[in-house]
């Protein structure tokens, strides 16, 4: 199933393999296509739906000049320019879209949100579930860096906000099936990930955007995260996944439509029969690729519409005292060559 490359290509892809065994993630599904190292890129899957990767994540335009939408939202409020010029390039210039669609609301999906809201004052949908963490009614649960996957999960997750978000503009309620104003899209509920987490699904043509259902490139790997962005089917990114059980099904829904063409909150776009039979066996697999340990992986969280209602205990995360130990040790040297550069200071004016 694996294709073949050359040169550059396949010691990048054993490389990060290499890299990813090392941080304790499991294994690779797929790889497809060649590394992409451009840090922005708009990438066309069909006549009328684009991806503008965006750093480490996507966001997308979907629609002709006439009337467009725009599905999430960036990681970061300078975002805001980059996709209101990447928008005029594709659909001209003073044409907002007719709204602003959210797969879900952590900060990588929801960063330019404000910004754009307060350009082009149009409206915002999201699923109920997800809207305590935009109008600052709640934060999302902490991350989970004991479910290993690479330097992202285990280093990177602790910093990451997790709210919560102040947006002071009304959120509408997106609702499973038919998008009227998109004709032809259907909403798919695909949660686990997140609470209300959705997908958007169009029959026509197979195209499916997943969101972080599941993703087009190991997320959980800084190496492919920043640099490669080596397209493959892989889990929700694990550090955010906060019911395992339900992401599972979730992920088993999206196969089953069969996509053609799939993109996702995280990688490149990807389509044709390597990827169907990478997302079928990722669907039909999935228990393999839930975390060993991890602290929604015994017992998820549970939430209702005014955010978490349980949230289970945190569990021994074997990083936390190697990092605790090199702030120690950082701070101990610096104390020192402090004290040692001030005596010999002293020691050159006696
Ligand atoms: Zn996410
Ligand atoms: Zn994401």
């Amino acid at each position: 199933m694996q294709a073949q490359f050359s040169g550059k290509a396949e010691l990048l892809i054993l490389l990060n393999r290499t890299l990813s065994h090392l941080s304790f993630m499991p294994s690779t599904i797929l790889s497809i296509a060649k590394p992409d190292f451009a840090l922005t890129a708009l990438s066309r899957m069909a006549s009328d739906v684009f991806q503008l990767r965006i750093g480490f994540v996507n966001v997308f335009f979907i629609g002709k000049k006439s009337k467009w939408f725009l599905i999430d939202a960036g990681f970061a409020p300078v975002n805001a320019n980059l996709i209101v010029r990447t928008a005029a390039s594709v659909f001209g210039k003073s044409n907002p879209p007719q709204a602003i669609l959210l797969t879900h609301a952590h900060f990588d999906h929801v960063g330019a949100l404000e910004s754009l809201v307060n350009k082009w004052q149009v409206p915002v949908f999201a699923h109920p579930l997800e809207v305590p963490y935009l109008n600052g009614g709640a934060s999302y649960p902490p991350a989970d860096p004991a479910v290993g996957g690479g330097a992202m999960s285990v280093v990177f997750s602790r910093f990451f906000p997790v709210g919560p978000f102040t947006l002071n503009y009304p959120v509408q309620n997106l609702k499973e099936g038919p998008f009227g104003p998109m004709p032809g899209w259907d909403v798919i509920d695909s949660p686990g990930h997140s609470p209300g987490h959705v997908s958007f699904y169009r029959k026509k043509d197979g195209v499916l955007l997943s969101g972080d259902a599941f993703i087009t490139m190991n997320q959980e790997s800084f190496f492919s995260s920043a640099l490669t962005h080596l397209p493959e089917i892989h889990r929700p990114p694990a550090y955010f996944t906060q019911d395992w059980e339900k992401a599972m099904a979730s992920v088993r829904t999206l196969a089953a439509l069969k996509p053609l063409t799939v993109a996702s909150g995280h990688g490149q776009p990807m389509k044709g029969k390597p990827m169907q039979n990478a997302l079928h066996k990722l669907a039909a697999n999935f228990k393999d690729f839930i975390p060993a340990r991890g602290r929604y992986v015994k017992q998820p969280a549970i939430f209702d519409e005014t955010g978490p209602v349980f949230v289970p205990p945190r569990v021994w995360d074997p990083i936390f005292p190697w990092l605790g130990g090199i702030a120690l040790a950082t701070l101990v040297i610096s104390l020192l060559s402090q004290t040692l550069s001030r005596s010999s200071a002293s020691e050159k004016r006696v």
